[in-house]
């Protein structure tokens, strides 16, 4: 069974892999709303990856993300286009035996 974490981790593969075409992901929390993806940092190299649900607005941060050729980040004054969204930390809704191992 796939952690709430690990949910969004394969919500957010499906677009990058989609990048540079748009994809209809579904929340993966609630099934409410669409997942967005918008990049910061630097169009040649890597950068922090925003996913985020449009309608409940939980999603998570992924540093150090590859921004791919042809997606363009946000520059830091277009930051605020991506709404505050309630960040989802790695170990949430994993078994108590599940923590250890995913923090190592
Ligand atoms: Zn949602």
């Amino acid at each position: 069974m796939l952690t709430l974490w690990e949910a969004w981790m394969d919500a957010f593969e499906e677009l990058y892999q989609a990048l540079p075409a748009r994809k209809r992901v579904v929340c993966p929390t609630n099934g409410d709303g669409e997942v967005r993806l918008a990049f910061t940092g630097s169009s040649s190299g890597s950068g922090t990856a925003l996913v985020w649900c449009d309608t409940c607005m939980t999603g998570i941060f992924l540093h150090r993300t590859r921004v791919p050729a042809g997606v363009t980040p946000l520059a830091p004054e277009k930051r605020r286009r991506v709404p505050n969204f309630r960040i989802i930390a790695p170990d949430a809704g994993s078994d108590d035996e599940d923590v250890e191992s995913a923090v190592l």
